[in-house]
């Protein structure tokens, strides 16, 4: 136990490039290494992912532990768990670092169990705690209505991590740092699972997790015809619609951009709420967010207590001024 040192980031690609969450991670972990005054180390696991512990370097990793075999060239639980609990069990970190990704929640769970320890998913914020070198974990809880500090004795301190909720440092090519390869040992008799098929879902301009700006319409919207105004607004600020799950539920809008409890949870820098009252349920998925800017005809409207600015009114009249606004500024 006394051994364990450093920090760990499990990174993961996306078309064979660092996915942001990993980008974000590595500038969280780097700081808690700084913290620690121990190293931020990275592992990346996959079939042909060598060349990302270059770019992982860049972003902040002393060392990449590259862990390169056929036999993970997709996702599949079993086989990854295993060569996050040989690399964990070698390197012996004192921090590991996931995404709170559909990867890092299928994961974490499963290597906290194989390695006797625990997790915390979904953090916001990461500290430590200088006195004990414990990881400080905080995440919301009660729908996000409220924020909860946890931490644990067993080592790893592991953590998930809700993305955009850490920035990722600027790349640095004359960053130096090593490169380890592991091999991954795998038997593929041991590995039950198999990938069938993959069915890429299409996604009309920016991803919604990946967007700085959304632009969210809950009921009061009205209709399809009503998101239509929204999608053009958020095309012009360079961001992605959201919905509020009566929109998905009526099938106004796909269920993929529901966000909330039972749907996808976004940290935007700006959230633009429109004609959603903001019940818990959603506010679980955007509270996370920078600024969160709110358009209700109702003054007592829940929304209001979370919004930094809110504007009262009918959003038939003041998203059409908004948008000619934005226009004006931009010179468009
Ligand atoms: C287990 C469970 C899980 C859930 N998960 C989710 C989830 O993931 N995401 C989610 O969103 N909900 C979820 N819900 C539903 C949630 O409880 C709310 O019912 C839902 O969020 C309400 O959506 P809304 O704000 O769009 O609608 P409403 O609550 O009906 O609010 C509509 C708002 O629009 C305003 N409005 C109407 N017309 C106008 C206008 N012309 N101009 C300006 N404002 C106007 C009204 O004043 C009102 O505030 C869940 C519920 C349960 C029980």
């Amino acid at each position: 136990m006394a051994d364990n040192k450093g920090v760990m980031i499990f990174i993961e690609a996306t078309d064979g490039k660092l996915a942001p969450i990993s980008k974000e991670l590595l500038g969280a972990g780097r700081k808690l290494a700084n913290d620690l005054k121990e190293d931020l180390s990275a592992l990346v696991a996959g079939s042909g992912v060598a060349h990302i512990a270059t770019e992982a370097i860049t972003y902040g990793a002393d060392k990449v532990y590259v862990v390169d075999d056929p036999l993970l060239k997709d996702y599949r639980t079993d086989a990854y768990v295993a060569v996050v609990e040989k690399v964990a069990k070698q390197v012996n970190p004192r921090i590991l670092l996931m995404g709170q990704s559909t990867i890092g929640r299928d994961l974490a769970p499963r290597a906290a169990f194989r390695l006797s320890t625990a997790v915390t998913l979904d953090c916001i914020a990461l500290e430590i705690d200088a006195a004990t070198k414990q990881l400080l974990q905080t995440k919301p809880v009660y729908g996000g209505n409220a924020r909860a500090i946890y931490t644990m004795e067993t080592l790893p301190q592991m953590a998930t991590v809700r993305a955009k909720a850490m920035s990722a440092l600027a790349p640095d090519s004359a960053r130096k740092g090593e490169v380890v390869t592991i091999a991954a040992g795998l038997d593929p008799a041991a590995i039950k699972t198999m990938v069938l098929q993959k069915v890429v879902q299409e996604v009309k301009g920016i991803k919604l997790e990946d967007a700085s700006i959304i632009v969210a319409g809950g009921r009061g919207v009205g209709g399809p015809d009503g998101f239509k105004q929204l999608e053009e607004l958020a095309k012009l600020l360079k961001g992605a619609v959201g919905a509020s799950r009566p929109p998905c539920d009526n099938g106004w809008v796909p269920d993929a951009i529901q966000i909330g409890l039972t749907g996808k949870i976004v940290s935007p820098d700006l959230y633009i709420a429109v004609a959603l009252s903001g019940a818990s349920q959603h506010l679980a998925g955007c509270s996370g967010s920078k600024n969160i800017v709110a358009i209700n005809r109702d003054p007592e409207a829940n929304i209001f207590k979370e919004a930094r600015f809110g504007v009262v009114g009918d959003w038939k009249k003041i998203i059409p001024a908004f948008h000619t606004k934005v226009k004006e500024l931009l010179g468009k």
